[in-house]
C-alpha cells in the first residue's frame, strides 16, 4: 500500500465519519418537522404604526425606491424604529387598501415563519388613550364581519370599520367604552 492509498484511505475514512455525522444530526430534525408539520412559525405581538416601506426606507436609511414600488408593501414600524413588513393576504390586506390604518397606533398579533422576514397578520388592534381596540369591518344589515374595506359580501352594501374595546386601560379607568 503506497502513500497515496493510505491518504485516499483516510479520506475515504473521514467522508465515512461526515456522512455518518450528517446523517444523525439531520435525523431529529426531520422527525421533529415530520411531527409538527404546523409549527414553523412562532405568535407574537407587535406595537407600532404601519406604513409603506418605501416611506420607511427613504426617511431611515434615505434609500430611494423605484417609484412603481413606492406602494408595494407595507410594515409595521415599531417605536424602536424596527420593521417589519406584512404579507399582503386576507388579514394584512386591511393595511394596504384602507390608509385609516396606517400611521396609527397599532398592535399586531403574527405569524413570523422561520426564515422569512415578512410577518403574517392574525389580529389587529388599535391603540387608543383608554384602551386596546380590536378593528375589523362591520356589516350593520347583514350582521357580518369582513377583514377589508369592500362593498359587503352578502348585500354588497357598503360596510364600517368596527371597533371593539377588548382591554381597557387600567390606569385611565375609562368609562364610556363603546360596544
Ligand atoms: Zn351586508
Amino acid at each position: 500500500m503506497g502513500d497515496g492509498d493510505v491518504r485516499r484511505a483516510t479520506f475515504c475514512r473521514a467522508l465515512r465519519w461526515l456522512i455518518v455525522l450528517a446523517v444523525t444530526t439531520q435525523a431529529p430534525r426531520c422527525l421533529a418537522e415530520s411531527s409538527a408539520p404546523d409549527k414553523k412559525y412562532s405568535t407574537e405581538s407587535l406595537r407600532g404604526k404601519v406604513v409603506w416601506l418605501a416611506d420607511a426606507l427613504k426617511e431611515r436609511f434615505d434609500i430611494k425606491t423605484d417609484d412603481d414600488a413606492a406602494h408595494a408593501v407595507v410594515a409595521l414600524e415599531t417605536a424602536e424604529g424596527r420593521l417589519h413588513p406584512i404579507v399582503k393576504d386576507a388579514r394584512g390586506r386591511c393595511f394596504y387598501t384602507d390608509q385609516r390604518l396606517r400611521d396609527i397606533k397599532i398592535e399586531l398579533l403574527v405569524r413570523r415563519y422561520e426564515g422569512s422576514p415578512m410577518v403574517q397578520v392574525v389580529r389587529v388592534y388599535r391603540l387608543k388613550p383608554d384602551g386596546k381596540y380590536e378593528l375589523d369591518y362591520w356589516c350593520d344589515v347583514c350582521s357580518i364581519a369582513m377583514y377589508e374595506l369592500k362593498q359587503c359580501e352578502c348585500c354588497q352594501g357598503p360596510i364600517r370599520l368596527r371597533e371593539r374595546l377588548v382591554e381597557k386601560r387600567a390606569d385611565r379607568g375609562a368609562r364610556d367604552a363603546k360596544p
